[in-house]
């Protein structure tokens, strides 16, 4: 059967007002084995009971720090693995409910641009082999067109045609992030999740790949969930920014807004951290982020962010706080989960 490319990477006309990707109180818990007799002792809670959903064409970022469970988010989303409780949607399917046959051929509409593009890359094999052997497994190119079809991904991705017969060591970061970007763009996806995908680069490069990511984004009007954790980069990138903190989503809203009216004080703490380039401006005043993420598998009781909040109350240690929307100074669709309005909380030292 004759394949071919030449639908193109045409951009979509037509806007759906129904999300492209749907996730509902999506859980994932990794067993903790120990004892002499190796048994299960306990549950890493990686993500919690998370709730939210991208619609096409939209980049949504996603920030936290390392280990709050927005890389683990990532991978259900694509396929890589399954949660433990909690739906994920791709256009309205349940993807839990699909066979292997189904999967296979959905797989190839949801992409993962990785952190680490070098063991992403298979070290034996040239580039033109990397992107050729699934474009040719999934039927989106055939024999006959799948150089010309691989040149045209590369010159996407700002790549030369002389680097086809060159290997994953063979390349600087940058180029090789870029082959992971020419890989996810191999198979036509229309959802991608960049897994911090600039982390591991130099500042110069990661804006290169910043500014490519966000011009393929438009063209092929593709859908992205974008994984960070500094706030100044997803924001360059994102329409939308869900902050997380040990498991659970506790802010989301339009981009611009988290900038300006960041409502929970982790995301304030967090802006905090981005560097502002002019010395006399010291940021919003909230002070830096104290002590360390705690422990996920047994997270604090009541709002799990109380133990290095600096407005903390007796109620934050009770209580666990639900998802709000915050309907003051917004354009809607800004959600917070706090216990404390930000007029009524009471700035103490870090150190109380
Ligand atoms: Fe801080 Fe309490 Fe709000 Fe949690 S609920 S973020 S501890 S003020």
């Amino acid at each position: 059967m004759e394949q071919e490319m030449e639908k193109e990477r045409q951009p979509v006309k037509e806007e759906s007002h129904e999300p492209l990707i749907q996730v509902v109180d999506m859980k994932k818990y990794y067993p903790v084995k120990g004892g002499i007799i190796t048994h299960t002792t306990g549950y890493v809670k990686a993500v919690d009971g998370v709730s939210f959903s991208i619609m096409p064409g939209e980049t949504l970022g996603l920030v936290g720090e390392s280990g709050c469970g927005k890389s683990t988010i990532g991978r259900q989303l694509v396929g890589l693995e399954k949660p433990t409780a909690g739906t994920v949607y791709y256009k309205g399917r349940d993807l839990s409910s699909m066979d292997k046959r189904e999967m296979r051929q959905i797989r190839t509409n949801l992409q993962m641009v990785f952190q680490d593009s070098y063991s992403s890359l298979n070290p034996r094999k040239h580039i033109y082999e990397i992107l050729a052997q699934p474009m040719l497994y999934h039927k989106i190119s055939s024999k006959e067109t799948v150089e010309k079809d691989i040149l045209k991904i590369l010159d996407m991705v700002g790549l030369s045609k002389n680097m086809l017969g060159r290997y994953p060591h063979e390349f600087s970061g940058g180029q090789r992030q870029r082959i992971g970007i020419a890989k996810a763009l191999s198979l036509n996806p229309e959802f991608i999740v960049c897994d911090e995908p600039v982390s591991a680069l130099d500042v110069s490069i990661q804006a290169q790949i910043l500014n490519l990511l966000k011009s393929l984004q438009k063209e092929l009007h593709l859908t992205l969930l974008f994984v960070g954790h500094g706030l100044g980069a997803v924001n360059y990138v994102s329409d939308r920014i869900a902050v997380m903190y040990l498991g659970k989503i506790v802010e989301i809203g339009e981009a611009k807004e988290i900038f300006r009216n960041p409502a929970h004080p982790y995301t304030q703490a967090l802006l905090d951290a981005v560097p502002i380039p002019d010395p006399e401006e010291d940021g919003l005043g909230h002070g830096l982020l104290q002590g360390e993420i705690g422990n996920n598998t047994k997270p604090p009781i009541g709002c799990r962010f109380h133990t290095r909040c600096p407005y903390a109350m007796e109620a934050c240690s009770g209580n666990e706080p639900g998802m709000q929307e915050i309907v003051e100074k917004t354009a809607g669709g800004h959600f917070t989960a706090c216990l404390i309005s930000p007029e009524k909380r009471e700035f103490r030292a870090a150190s109380s």
